[in-house]
């Protein structure tokens, strides 16, 4: 039995699990998930799943990358700070929904992959670096938004320092891989309020750059 799903059956999917922004949807249903997965998972691309891109770590699933971009509420005028960027494809769906992303990514091979990808799709606005996400982008901050893909312990001060006032973080929180909460942080002129967004499951957000 053939049950290789389209881009169509994947919308649909996700705008019955809830993500109902028009524009989030039509920037993932504009993003050829394929092109960012190894060969042996190329077939699987338009499940609703995450998937190995090498290195022990994960492209993740598509119904998450739609909470996060909904949860983050970006507008043109917006500039993000991303932590992980992985195989780029969260990245590639945020591109056309904001005016510019600063993305870091700890393993120079995923950074260079990813790198390759966004000049393939033409994406302009996507500065990527090779470094620890954890200390964020001092030279770039304040963000009006930052979006972690890995998950923390906490919410990390720093990332919190560099968020401006009235700027919101999404960030996966929890070591436990089987007890994360996605959490929305708002920057307060007194300091921050969370909101919890469900569960989920990430990859840890580790210290310092990886090994070539
Ligand atoms: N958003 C990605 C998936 C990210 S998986 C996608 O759509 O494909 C999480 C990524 O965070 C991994 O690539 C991991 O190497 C990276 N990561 C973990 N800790 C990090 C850190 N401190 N700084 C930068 N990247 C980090």
């Amino acid at each position: 039995m053939n049950s290789t799903k389209n881009i169509a059956q994947l919308i649909a999917e996700l705008r019955n699990d809830g993500i109902t922004d028009p524009a989030v949807l039509k920037a993932i249903e504009g993003v050829p998930r394929e092109i960012f997965l190894p060969d042996p998972f190329k077939s699987r691309a338009y499940e609703n799943v995450a998937l190995p891109i090498g290195r022990h770590q994960t492209i993740s699933q598509p119904f998450v990358v739609g909470l996060m971009t909904q949860a983050l509420r970006v507008t043109d005028r917006t500039k993000v700070l991303e932590v992980g960027t992985g195989s780029g494809y969260q990245t590639s769906v945020l591109s056309p929904l904001c005016r510019r992303i600063y993305s870091i990514e700890r393993h120079p091979q995923l950074h260079d992959e990813a790198e390759v990808r966004f000049k393939q799709m033409s994406l302009t606005n996507i500065t990527a670096i090779i470094g620890d996400g954890s200390e964020g982008w001092p030279q770039q901050a304040p963000f009006e938004r930052i979006m972690v893909t890995a998950a923390a312990e906490d919410v990390p001060l720093v990332l919190l320092e560099q968020l401006a006032i009235g700027g919101i973080m999404i960030i996966p929180i929890g070591v436990d891989e089987h007890d994360q909460r996605l959490v929305r942080v708002t920057r307060t002129e007194e300091g921050a309020e969370t909101e919890d967004l469900g569960a989920v499951r990430f990859v840890p957000l580790l210290p310092g750059v990886a090994d070539k």
